[in-house]
């Protein structure tokens, strides 16, 4: 597909007239000076100079907590929820995530192979295929980031609606979807075709940024490692003793994808049901309703974490079960993260 320019000065009026008709999630600043996914108002709100937001923005596909259905009366009628009261209605005009960083919008993929495993869960996907996805790929990455390791960054080669790099005063803009192609032929006016001098243009600014990673680890060697068993058990209680329960690694991932259900009863026989985010290291994730915790030890609850992500979750999805966004690298109040404990194995 063909390749396009859009000079910056026409971004804000671009976003401008997709406001009219989509919602637009894009990086703003939230309240204590975070840069944070959130819809806006006005294009003036959309951040563009950031590194990455403090969360992904998995919670406008996953809510935090969402009521899947309420019940009433003694004939116990069900229905679905209407919009009120949601965090992220469900029903909503359509929307597009603009700026998503690509090891984010890889977890996004990720989270599609989880819905869609048993059955298509049908709150995530009306979601998901209501929105569309403007990349903004990542020039300058982070101390702790190691998308290029996982595959996942600085910047994607398919899967994506629409990528955006920055080449300073433009960005080149690449279509990866019949989505992205729709949206470009609709607002043509403010694009313009590539020129064969910026194609290269683009391709050296992927390599520069290829080059400046810091954190390198091998996810195969790793998942080699926890097949053959050759982990020794004292790692994982090494991270126990250091590992609060406090769910921080969980809520900030961008494929954490594990749910409590609660049933809440709101008056006179009448309540909802609701699913909430849960946590694999909190003790009660995996407490069976007769009071047994097969994973009762915390050792247990961080060695499961880590082998779902790098071992079972390639298995049954073809992709690592991290993105190597890094946020569980700054959040980690016990200096517990995936690079670190890569590293751990890989020694
Ligand atoms: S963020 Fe760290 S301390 Fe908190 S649950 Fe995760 S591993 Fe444990
Ligand atoms: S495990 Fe850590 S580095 Fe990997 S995707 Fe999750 S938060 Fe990011």
């Amino acid at each position: 597909m063909r390749d396009w320019i859009l000079y910056k000065e026409h971004t804000f009026p671009l976003i401008r007239r997709l406001n009219k008709h989509f919602e637009i999630i894009a990086p703003v600043e939230g309240k204590g000076g975070d840069i944070v996914f959130d819809p806006i108002t006005s294009e003036h709100d959309v951040v563009l100079d950031f590194t990455n937001t403090i969360m992904p923005p998995k919670r406008f596909f996953f809510p935090q907590f969402e009521t899947l259905f309420s019940w009433k009366g003694k004939e116990f009628t069900l229905a679905p929820p209407r919009g009120a009261g949601l965090t992220v209605p469900l029903k909503t005009k359509r929307r597009i995530i603009f700026g998503i960083r690509p090891c984010d919008f890889s977890g996004i993929l990720f989270l599609d192979g989880y819905y869609a495993l048993a059955y298509e869960d049908n709150y995530y996907f009306t979601r998901r295929n209501n929105t569309l996805f403007i990349l903004l790929g990542c020039n300058e990455p982070q101390e702790h980031c190691f998308c290029l390791s996982a595959g996942t960054g600085p910047f994607l080669k398919r899967g994506f609606d629409i990528q955006l790099t920055d080449l300073k005063d433009r960005y080149y803009v690449q279509i990866g979807s019949r989505k992205g192609k729709e949206l470009i032929e609709r607002y043509d006016y403010f694009f313009r075709p590539a020129s064969r001098e910026e194609k290269e243009e683009n391709i050296q600014t992927v390599r520069e940024a290829e080059r400046k990673f810091k954190e390198e680890v091998d996810f195969d060697l790793v998942a080699k490692k926890m097949e053959n068993e050759e982990v020794p058990e004292s790692l994982w209680q090494e991270l126990a003793v250091r590992c609060q329960n406090c769910g921080g690694c969980s809520y900030v991932c961008p494929t954490c994808f594990c749910f409590n259900l609660i049933d809440r009863v709101t008056g006179k026989e009448e309540g909802k049901r609701m699913r909430t985010w849960d946590s694999c290291t909190f003790s009660g994730y995996t407490r069976m309703a007769g009071g047994y915790n097969p994973r009762e030890e915390k050792k247990d609850r961080v060695k499961r974490r880590f082998y779902h992500k790098l071992v079972y979750e390639p298995q049954q999805f073809g992709m690592h079960g991290c993105v190597g966004c890094g946020r569980c690298v700054t959040t980690c109040l016990g200096n517990i993260n995936m690079p670190r404990v890569m590293h751990e194995i890989m020694k």
